[in-house]
């Protein structure tokens, strides 16, 4: 298990970013801007002639699936993943694929191609199973800088050799820190503050109270238009499984039928919002990592939920609705700093449990936090929708972030809202508690094959013929 940990707020949980995958796209994106950056910073750019690119692991062995060795050549050049859009990715791509050259941080030309990567599938760091080298030379061949770089789940990236040891709380300076769910829980008796009450004074000790409020809408929006972007699309999704696009259909369908006279209108209406935010990611477009981009469906399908069928949601009006959307977001962060700290939120790491299973343990807690749960409810409902994903493997097929991933979204996110309503009818006493679930995760991804680890080596991703 990686001994790699990071700073942890609500806006390290939630970023934006391009699709398919946070871990495989996202942080060898980031990764590649820091390297350039790195040798902007020290004048090194202006003698850099070659970039010499090693990949390893679970990234080398999924990278085509993942888009990682695209995503490295726009990071080469500066893009950032929170800022670029689906768009200008194909142009820079198209562009890079014609001339055969990557402009270094925008500026310094260099030959590089994806053929030209040094992809190492056995070879394991250390510290993380996704893992990058970059060595810059100059034009006689002579070194001038390497670096590697891990990502380590959630668009996460940590430098190998970087003192991570301070990195340990979850935002510098707050009031009320924990590392724990007991200690959560034991914050919320001593403050009497509710679990996003908490997270919020947290927040505020590293940004103003509107700076807080802007941010988590935005985040919602992001949501929202991912979901908006997908319905807008039909066919099939990139990358040759012929997986076909889903929302399309389903929101023509639900906008034909009453609400009122299907008792499964919201089950439906849940399902919509996560096919749609991961056919969205499948396909390279804008998404909310939440925590993740592989499990990025779940968090919005179930805030969606909270927003449209929970007696809050009733009262109505713009300031409920940007309430139960802060409040949500705060206390599904709060749970997600858990397994960021005591586990893993990376599928290479654990398998999928740690995307899938800790976005449904978030969002459940998110919701019974709006349900009106206590901190030991919320911490019970987070509890039980990770129990019951513990083992999940990854086992994408053709390494692309599609089958299972699509559908696994939905029924998590059913998951979570199940968790929450039935912890809520419980008292908040329980006989698993979250940290014990949440090591049990660890444990059990420490213990899985790699096979099942984000390496297409297994399960589905062996068993159903690509065609
Ligand atoms: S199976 Fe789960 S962990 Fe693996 S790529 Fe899909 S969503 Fe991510």
């Amino acid at each position: 298990m990686s001994n790699v940990h990071a700073p942890v707020g609500v806006f390290d949980l939630f970023t934006v970013g391009i699709g398919p995958s946070s871990s495989h796209t996202v942080g060898p994106m980031k990764a590649a801007a820091a390297f350039a950056g790195a040798l902007e910073q020290s004048g090194a750019i202006e003698h850099t002639a070659t970039v010499r690119i090693e990949i390893f692991g679970s990234l080398a062995a999924t990278g085509p699936g993942h888009g990682t060795f695209t995503a490295v050549l726009l990071g080469l050049t500066g893009a950032r993943s929170d800022e670029i859009t689906p768009e200008e990715v194909t142009s820079r791509l198209d562009e890079i694929s014609r001339t055969g050259t990557v402009r270094l941080a925008g500026r310094q030309p260099i030959s590089c191609r994806v053929e030209d990567f040094v992809l190492k599938p056995l070879t394991v760091h250390p510290r993380h199973p996704n893992a990058l080298t970059f060595t810059a030379s100059d034009s006689r061949g002579h070194e001038l800088s390497t670096q590697t770089y891990l990502s380590i789940g959630g668009g996460f990236i940590v430098r190998d050799g970087a003192d991570t040891a301070a990195a340990t709380t979850p935002v510098p300076s707050a009031p009320h820190p924990f590392r724990t769910g007991a200690e959560l829980l034991a914050r919320c008796d001593d403050t009497g503050l509710s679990v996003s009450e908490l997270m919020r004074a947290n927040e505020r000790a590293s940004r103003t109270e509107a700076e807080l409020r802007d941010g988590l809408r935005h985040i919602w929006e992001v949501m929202e238009s991912s979901v908006h972007s997908a319905i807008g699309r039909t066919g099939v999704l990139p990358g040759g499984l012929g997986v076909r696009r889903r929302a399309a259909a389903w929101a023509a369908r639900l906008a034909d039928e009453d609400p009122h006279h299907d008792g499964e209108h919201w089950q439906q209406r849940v399902n919509l919002v996560a096919l749609a935010v991961n056919e969205e990611n499948a396909s390279g477009g804008r998404v909310v990592t939440a925590p993740t981009n592989g499990a990025a469906g779940i968090v919005p399908a179930v805030l969606y939920y909270a927003l449209h069928y929970t007696p809050a949601a009733r009262t109505g009006g713009t300031g409920i609705r940007d309430s139960i959307v802060e409040r949500f977001l705060l206390t599904a962060a709060a749970i997600g700093t858990l397994y960021k700290n005591n586990a893993s939120i990376s599928g290479a790491e654990v398998g999928c449990q740690g995307e899938v299973g800790s976005a449904s343990s978030m969002a459940a807690a998110g919701l019974a936090e709006i349900l009106g749960g206590t901190p030991r409810q919320v911490e019970n409902a987070a509890e039980i929708a990770m129990e019951h994903n513990l083992g999940l493997t990854c086992d994408p097929i053709g390494g692309l972030v599609q089958v299972p991933c699509i559908e696994r979204n939905a029924i998590g996110a059913s998951k979570a809202i199940n968790a929450a309503r039935m912890a809520l009818w419980g008292d908040g006493e329980h006989r698993v508690s979250l940290d014990q679930v949440i090591a049990t995760m660890r444990d059990t991804g420490a213990d899985m094959s790699h096979k099942y680890k984000e390496t297409a080596l297994g399960g589905l991703a062996v068993n159903v013929v690509e065609c």
